[in-house]
């Protein structure tokens, strides 16, 4: 008898136990093409009324950041020595700078000239060393300084360019927004910078990311499973041209004005924020294996990363080991099968 109240008592309890076990909350996905690649956001259906918000604030981020729109507040600065930006475009450069600073300059915000001498996805022109020399002579990292709202380049034909970061800094900030308006569940991705939050319907271990093989472009060489992080992505095979059997690609070395030839083929960073993840991806693609580990060793930032070498090997830090699951028959393009390796000091 007493055995039978208890039962009843519980059996509520034990409904709604496996109710929640099982529900699985209907997504819906919104996908245009906005700062240059295609942008999707993932939703619980029942906030499908965002879906107009978010695309203005990819608007707004688009006319602050664009180097092409003249009203822009980038094109401005390009365009003149010292000049008022929004509160938004002076932490963004504030932070750029840091940044510069931070990774030595394998992340430089001020690389504009070089990009443009080298034009990868329009005129892809080899350029001569005189070329490459006259155009660094105005890629200083720290060329620009930001106080309050006023910007001021030292050299004035000194182009900023922050390809590299708004992406990702807009994947977290709308993700951070998301979040603090009580969205449990999302998934933002920003031309290979995702920022996602809670778990993918079915799941109770958060989402799981393909990220490219970057030998194989169309295949994915292995998944990530996490939450609660943005996850960037930067690699050769995004943006270049071939020639003569050499890829010229769109990652510059700011020390010699030529594509990054670090060893590296693609580099994937798990961070919290969307800024120092899309960065770092840039970053350590610059660097190459043995200082990025120094960088993740020294703790300046919480981050984790997946380097892609150029022979196959997949040099993995710590925390990420248990996340990682790589396709078994990812290859290079010469068939040679990839491997995971732990990214610790044997170099
Ligand atoms: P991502 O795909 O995030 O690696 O960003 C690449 C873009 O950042 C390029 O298309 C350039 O616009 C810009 N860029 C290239 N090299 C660098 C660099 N070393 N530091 C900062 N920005 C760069
Ligand atoms: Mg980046």
């Amino acid at each position: 008898m007493k055995l039978n109240r208890l039962f009843f008592i519980l059996l509520p309890a034990l409904i709604a136990l496996l109710c929640a076990c099982t529900r699985q909350q209907a997504m819906q996905t919104d996908s245009f093409y906005a700062m240059n690649t295609y942008v999707s956001i993932t939703l619980p259906q029942s906030e499908k009324a965002r879906f107009s918000s978010i695309r203005r604030y990819v608007e707004d981020i688009e006319s602050t950041f664009s180097r092409t729109r003249p009203e822009s507040d980038l094109y401005r600065v390009n365009h003149t020595s010292v000049t008022e930006v929004s509160p938004v475009c002076a932490d963004v450069l504030l932070r750029a700078q840091g940044a510069a600073r931070t990774t030595d300059g394998a992340f430089n915000p001020c690389l504009g000239s070089i990009i443009e001498l080298w034009d990868i996805t329009g005129k892809a022109y080899i350029p001569t060393e005189e070329e490459r020399t006259a155009a660094l002579a105005e890629c200083d990292p720290l060329g620009y300084t930001v106080e309050g709202k006023t910007v001021t380049k030292q050299n004035p034909q000194t182009l900023l360019d922050l390809g590299a970061v708004v992406k990702g800094y807009a994947a977290g900030e709308l993700l951070h927004a998301l979040r603090e308006s009580g969205i449990d569940s999302a998934l933002i991705n920003f031309g290979g910078n995702v920022a996602l939050c809670g778990h993918a319907p079915g799941r109770t271990d958060g989402w799981r990311v393909g990220v490219k093989n970057p030998f194989l472009p169309d295949e994915i060489a292995l998944t990530l499973t996490c939450t609660d992080t943005v996850i960037a992505v930067s690699g050769d095979y995004e943006r270049y041209f071939e020639r003569d059997g050499v890829r010229y690609h769109h990652i510059f070395d700011g020390s010699t004005g030529k594509p990054a030839a670090s060893g590296l083929v693609s580099c994937a960073v798990v961070c919290e924020d969307g800024f120092t993840a899309d960065m770092l991806s840039t970053a350590l693609f610059v660097m190459g294996k043995e200082r990025a580990y120094e960088l993740w060793q020294s703790g300046v930032y919480d981050f984790e990363a997946l380097l892609f070498a150029e022979d196959g090997k997949i040099y993995v830090t710590d925390g990420l080991l248990e996340s990682v699951q790589l396709v078994p028959t990812a290859q290079t393009q010469a068939g040679v099968p990839l491997v995971l390796e732990k990214l610790e000091e044997t170099f």
